[in-house]
């Protein structure tokens, strides 16, 4: 099989594996029991936490395990406007995040909070200038994502966060970075909120974490209960997928620059390949180097995946399953309309060969010389 779609979910190393399996079968103790087996897992979960700090360039006491990065957008969102309730309703936030903050922020539109959606270019570009601007005495809270989950496109979130205080020094600024983890530095984007998520990097699905700020001087709990987590999202903590999420955070530091060295050659060898297919438009040259957009106008894009999937090749559709039609961060691009139903999305990760991506530009051209386009 070969697998281009990095940015979906990532397969688990052996190391990751054996992390978790020993803890799931030998190590298996509640960190709240006060005997041995019980401290000993209170002891390693710090132990643990600090790799993902460390991962994430943070305060590892400010740092609190979630169940996924959707549950850290969506955590970070309330937290923020809890703290900031006498400051206003109204939210800013882009088109282009990932379902996690913008169903967040239907949802709080029918609680009549007011949200802004800012419109990218059509590389899925946003300015810092263009958050700004949207910036009122009332905004609560700043939402940009730091890497576009289809696009690659990276935004400018030190810079958002460096003038967000001339604005409104009381507005408090998120970024989803489930997209990024590894890559950047919590202390150098001045974010007050970070959420990542393990299985975009190795670890097991099913485990996130949530960076917050000392701006939030007294975050309002996730999850009232036992007291884990500070106190600040109760129950048993997850500790096989801790062990994971840790020991793939290691991994991936240790290998931090030879893995973006070859994601980079990975991705300019498959520009180079796929721009010699007629017709084809690279659509994200820049950006994170493991994403890459691409679009075959007028030949649908979910019939690539199917096609592609037949020859065990797995690539994702950027006009996802939603009857044909683009997805919200495609739709915002504004592309023309067939060029919008041919977006596929391939991304790698530290496994992917030159060779599986000479395999996929030969089925992508094979595709385009042998099914009819539409009309
Ligand atoms: N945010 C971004 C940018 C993502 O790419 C994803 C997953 O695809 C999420 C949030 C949600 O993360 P999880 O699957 O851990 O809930």
């Amino acid at each position: 099989m070969i697998y281009l779609d990095h940015a979906a979910t990532t397969p688990v190393p052996k190391a990751v594996a054996d992390a978790m399996y020993e803890v799931l079968t030998r190590q298996y103790g509640n960190p709240s029991s006060q005997y041995g087996l019980g401290l000993e897992m209170k002891r390693r979960m710090e132990a643990w936490r600090q790799s993902v700090a460390a991962a994430m360039d943070c305060p590892a006491d400010r740092l609190f395990f979630t169940s996924c990065g959707t549950e850290g957008d969506n955590w970070a969102i309330r937290a923020a406007l809890w703290q900031n309730r006498h400051v206003g309703r109204h939210i800013v936030t882009t088109a282009v995040e990932h379902s996690a903050v913008l169903e967040c922020c239907k949802w709080l539109e029918r609680d009549e909070y007011e949200v802004t959606y800012l419109a990218p270019d059509q590389q899925g570009g946003i300015t810092a200038q263009q958050v700004l601007d949207a910036v009122r005495p009332d905004t609560a809270l700043v939402s940009v994502m730091l890497v576009n989950n289809e696009l690659g496109t990276i935004y400018p979130i030190a810079e958002i966060a460096e003038n967000l205080p001339h604005k409104n020094e009381k507005t408090l600024l998120h970024t989803d970075a489930v997209q990024g983890l590894t890559t950047f530095s919590c202390k150098a984007l001045h974010a007050d909120l970070v959420s990542v998520s393990a299985h975009k990097i190795g670890g097991p699905k099913g485990i996130g974490a949530l960076y917050i700020g000392p701006r939030l001087r007294n975050p309002r709990p996730l999850l009232p209960g036992g007291g884990q987590e500070s106190a600040l999202r109760s129950g048993t903590e997850a500790t096989a997928q801790i062990a994971g999420f840790a020991k793939a955070a290691e991994l991936r530091m240790a290998n931090k620059q030879k893995d973006q060295a070859h994601l980079q050659t990975i991705k300019a060898q498959a520009i180079e390949e796929l721009t010699k297919i007629p017709d084809l438009q690279i659509l994200t040259p820049q950006g994170a180097p493991h994403i890459l957009s691409v679009s075959l106008p007028g030949w649908p894009s979910q019939n690539i995946v199917n096609d592609l999937s037949a020859q065990n090749i797995c690539v994702s559709a950027g006009s996802a399953c939603h009857q044909g039609k683009p997805s919200h961060v495609i739709s915002a691009l504004r592309l023309p309309k067939r060029t919008a139903s041919g977006v596929i999305r391939l991304s790698f990760g530290p496994e992917t060969t030159p060779a599986e991506i000479t395999a996929c530009a030969a089925a992508l051209r094979t595709h385009r010389e042998t099914r009819l386009p539409m009309l």
